[in-house]
């Protein structure tokens, strides 16, 4: 759950890009590995396998994250079923959105029966997840002023009735305007990922799947005390690498750092389709400047998960996480 109101009202369908636009652009990006592709919800697409298969085909990407509010089942069982068998050697994970236990969920979506809809569309996929082996499925909780005290609840609902393969916490952040969901306790958030990461993620099927779980059980670690940090001081507590090794292409094709911050890099309809041209762009290079001289800080998960994996300076105290982990995590047992 990200606010970004602005970004939502300007919105409009009518201007996404095509799907033959977008095989554009991969044909023309640089090879990567991780493809994550958000929304609003990406399912609304009819054409999302084809999406995919231009950046798997085209841009070499080997592991394709989605969110998802798990409200239209069926296509959304029908298009991951066409992915997962279309593209076996790639790794797809469907992270479905669950913001509180039933009640809850149905009242902050404003939409009754949204919380079965959601379980629904995961039992679905487990179903399909056991015939392919390159599923994985996780829920994504957002950590708002809402629910922030009935996480609990939830993690031992999903673990206990679902045994997810992932569950990840993000902290509410963006502008919503009336100030229903952010400002959020940021103590509870340390709260909640500390009973995560001690009750929940020590059975997490991808740390025992994935090589180096030790070291991605321990990014998760820091990363929750750098996301404690900057949202309890308030303050930059290290770079980040937004504009170097993570962008954001928007529904229009526009480029950006981030979905937080707001000037525009570039246009990819107005660059030939080819990410390379903005990148290596005079508008890039100055975003980049201005980034790290104005210790630009926030609690996006993601970009703080990726400016500590490439950071050296952070490799420290991601060792002292790995001892914790290694004297703390038996990795032969569930
Ligand atoms: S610190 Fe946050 S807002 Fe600033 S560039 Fe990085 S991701 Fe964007």
């Amino acid at each position: 759950m990200c606010f970004y109101e602005d970004r939502i009202k300007s919105s409009n369908s009518r201007k996404e890009l095509s799907l033959e636009e977008i095989e554009q652009i991969s044909l023309k990006m640089p090879p990567f590995n991780w493809l994550q592709i958000s929304g609003g919800e990406p399912f609304l697409r009819s054409d999302l396998d084809k999406i995919c298969g231009c950046f798997i085909n085209n841009s070499r990407a080997k592991i394709i994250s989605i969110p998802t509010n798990g409200y239209y089942v069926d296509k959304i069982c029908d298009l991951t079923r066409r992915m997962v068998t279309s593209y076996p050697k790639i790794f797809f994970t469907i992270g479905i959105s669950i913001y509180g236990p039933k009640n809850l969920h149905d009242k902050i979506t404003g939409i009754p029966g949204s919380f079965d809809k959601a379980i629904s569309a995961y039992w679905k996929l487990k179903e399909l997840a056991k015939r392919h082996s390159n599923l994985g499925l996780n829920f994504g909780i957002c950590q708002n002023k809402q629910n922030e005290d009935s996480l609990n609840e939830l993690f031992s609902y999903l673990m206990t009735e679902c045994s997810p393969d992932h569950i990840s916490l993000l902290f509410a952040r963006g502008i919503d305007v009336k100030h229903k969901f952010t400002g959020t306790s940021y103590q509870k958030y340390k709260e909640n990922w500390d009973y995560l990461l001690t009750h929940v993620l020590k059975r997490d099927k991808y740390y025992y799947l994935l090589p180096f779980k030790s070291i991605l059980y321990s990014v998760n670690m820091l990363q929750k005390d750098i996301t404690y940090e900057v949202a309890y001081n308030e303050k930059f507590v290290l770079p980040c690498y937004a504009a170097r090794i993570s962008g954001v292409i928007d529904e229009n094709g526009d480029v950006f750092s981030c979905e937080m911050r707001k000037a525009k890099l570039g246009s990819l309809r107005d660059s030939e389709y080819d990410f390379r041209n903005i990148w290596k762009g005079e508008v890039a290079k100055r975003e980049r400047t201005q980034i790290r001289k104005s210790k630009c800080y926030c609690t996006h998960e993601c970009f703080i998960t990726s400016n500590i994996v490439f950071n050296p300076l952070m490799y420290y105290r991601l060792f002292k996480k790995w001892l914790i982990y290694n004297h703390n995590f038996d990795a032969g047992k569930r």
